[in-house]
Formats: C-alpha cells, structure tokens, sequence
C-alpha cells in the first residue's frame, strides 16, 4: 500500500477518509451512479475542508480512490466526474483508537487513521 502524505481537513482526518464516509452515508450502492460535485458540496457543507479549496484540489483524493479500486470513473464531463462503487463499503470501528474506517470488503482491514495503523 503507498502513502500519500496529503493535506488535511480541520480535524485531522485526511479528506480521502472523508469521501469515503460520505460515499458510505449517501451513496452505498453498486449500480448507483454520483459525482465528484455532489461530494464536494457535502464536505464544503460539513466543513471537511477549507472554504478556499476547490473541485481541483479534489482531484487527487478521487485519483487516489480510482487507484485503490473504490471508485470506478465511468465518464467525464469538464470537471465533472461520475463514479460508481466497485463494491459495498463497509464502516468498521477500530478496537485501539476507536475512529471508524470505511473499506470494501477485498480491501485489507487496516485502520484508516494514519496515526493508527491497526489491524481491525
Ligand atoms: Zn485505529
């Protein structure tokens, strides 16, 4: 597995675990289809990120879950980026630090807090 060392949102949690949660609480369905705005207007309104970040600064979270084999891009529209799940996500809440972690079921069960690293 490769770490990324990434900006981070205001409580520390990196953004890609963001994106996951939100993709876990909204749209947990593998023939569903969303895009990188709708979760970009989740995490401006959950205050994940700071209010100058932009769709751009997005890209390379959603990179990172394409390579992971979360996400599968199905098409492009400008700036625009549909996706749709390979697999279900499931939370799982880690017995040393307590945070959750949202994986798929093929993807090796490692606390997603990067402080962390248990095995869950
Ligand atoms: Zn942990």
């Amino acid at each position: 597995m490769k770490k990324l060392l990434l900006f981070t949102s205001m409580d520390n949690t990196s953004i890609t675990t963001q994106i996951r949660k939100i993709i876990f609480e909204n749209f947990n369905d593998v023939d569903l289809r969303f895009n990188n705005d709708q979760i970009f207007e989740i995490l401006k309104q959950s205050k994940s990120i700071d209010e100058l970040s932009t769709i751009h600064h997005m890209e390379i979270h959603f990179k990172e879950l394409c390579d992971a084999e979360l996400l599968r891009n199905i098409a492009q529209n400008f700036t625009t980026q549909w996706f749709k799940l390979f697999e279900l996500i499931e939370k799982i809440q880690c017995k040393s630090c307590k945070n959750e972690s949202y994986l798929t079921i093929s993807e090796e069960k490692i606390c997603q807090n990067q402080s962390c690293g248990a095995a869950l």
